[in-house]
């Protein structure tokens, strides 16, 4: 099985790494692929460029065998499409692998505006992970889509997929941390502390590069 967690990263904060972590366990410790995606020119002018966001990435990951990082959106020039990365995964994995792509239920309420989306569903596995405040609308397209492919399993998500590479949605409901990149760098931007709601090393390399408005400095 090959899962992948897309996001902007922006930065890697404890709500992402434990998510992936939980999902992880719950696919029986199966490795999760964090897949930083480019980000377009007008939404990076405050945030980190991709080579920060990866670095920072690196960091928060090491030692866990179980997380690992796949910068092949950011290898690629222009927007990332998600659709392209499923293609560009399957056609390496083969027709074999199942393979299974993670989002909050914030990103998916927005499913239907993605590239391709009929066609994503199709080639991946979706595991929904219920974001606590973010609820689908009843009548929307991904509500709809979740009711047709939509399978629950707390206890046993590799039994839930039933044994096919693609096509079903997974909702999961681990527990959540209320932490968001976009909080960070406010706190950071005002000249609050982020510390813990990111590893250690992620924040010491974030002052030392002085990103989202920090101040580089020796100490905590
Ligand atoms: P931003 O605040 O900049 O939008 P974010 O913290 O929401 O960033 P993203 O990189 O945009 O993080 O999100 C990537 C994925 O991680 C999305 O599927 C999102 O649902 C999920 N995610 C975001 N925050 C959390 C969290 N606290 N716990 C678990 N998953 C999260």
């Amino acid at each position: 099985m090959h899962v992948i967690y897309g996001g902007t990263f922006d930065p890697v904060h404890h709500g992402h790494l434990r998510l992936a972590l939980e999902v992880s366990e719950r696919l029986g410790n199966v490795p999760v692929s964090l897949v930083p995606c480019h980000i377009p020119p007008h939404r990076g002018q405050t945030g980190a460029t991709a080579a920060q966001r990866l670095r920072l990435l690196e960091l928060a990951i090491a030692g866990e065998p179980r997380l690992c990082i796949d910068d092949r959106e950011l290898r690629r020039e222009g927007a990332s499409y998600t659709a392209d990365t499923l293609r560009q995964l399957r056609s390496e994995l083969g027709a074999d692998v199942p393979l299974v792509m993670i989002v909050g239920t914030d990103a998916f309420a927005g499913f239907d505006r993605w590239k391709e989306w009929r066609q994503i569903s199709g080639l991946a596995h979706i595991i929904v992970v219920r974001r606590p405040g973010s609820e689908l609308d009843p009548a929307g397209e991904p509500a709809r889509l979740l009711a047709e492919r939509g399978v629950y399993s707390e206890a046993d998500g590799v039994k839930a997929l039933g044994g096919k590479v693609s096509g079903r949605i997974l909702e999961l409901d681990p527990p959540w941390l209320d932490i968001s990149a976009t909080g960070i760098r406010e706190r950071i931007g005002s000249g609050r502390s982020p510390r813990y709601l990111m590893p250690d090393v992620v924040w010491a390399e974030i002052q030392r590069m002085g990103l989202y408005g920090a101040c580089p400095v020796k100490n905590f």
